[in-house]
């Protein structure tokens, strides 16, 4: 076994864009062997419950800061690194840090990529369940969902219809009846 030292630092020390934008790669991540898989040009980035871990071995390489890395964020990373750490943990329930900036949620972010809510048709439930295709992952050990299928049904009135809605509860698309 081998020692590595984790820095933990506050998300709110990144700016909002850029949270934003390390939150849609994660979110986009496919999957392999049951694992999330964040593709970043330059660093190695493990996602956890409360952010993501960066790992700070790409510095062997990268002894100045590449283009895909902001000034801010390699401050950050340089920053663990002087402390002889192996990863900076971003975690937003880390308190921030008084000698550091930080950057509040920005007008763009209020609200951000508000949860798609489908609900019945019908009746409003949320209560819906649809047909999916499973593959079995060796390494995962479980069945993994491939594809997802249009049609669904709703647990509370038995009603096939459904209607997406944004997280408004506006609707913003249209009913899709079953045939
Ligand atoms: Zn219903």
């Amino acid at each position: 076994m081998r020692l590595a030292k984790y820095c933990v630092c506050s998300t709110a020390h990144l700016p909002a864009e850029e949270r934003r934008a390390f939150d849609s790669l994660i979110a986009q991540a496919p999957r392999r062997a049951g694992r999330l898989i964040v593709d970043h040009d330059v660093l190695s980035i493990e996602a956890h419950q409360y952010g993501f871990a960066v790992h700070l071995g790409f510095f062997d390489d990268n002894p100045d800061r590449p283009e895909q890395v902001s000034v801010t964020l390699w401050a950050l990373l340089t920053r663990a690194k002087s402390c002889g750490a192996d990863w900076l943990s971003f975690d937003r329930d880390e308190p921030p840090m008084a000698d550091l900036p930080v950057y509040p949620e920005d007008e763009e972010g209020e609200g951000i990529t508000p949860p798609k809510i489908v609900l019945c048709g019908q009746c409003r439930s949320e209560d819906l369940i649809c047909d999916a295709a499973a593959r079995w992952d060796k390494g995962a050990q479980g069945w993994v969902v491939e594809a997802v299928f249009e049609e669904a049904w709703c647990d509370t009135c038995g009603d096939t219809h459904r209607l997406e809605v944004s997280g408004t509860g506006v609707p913003d698309g249209q009913e899709a009846g079953h045939a």
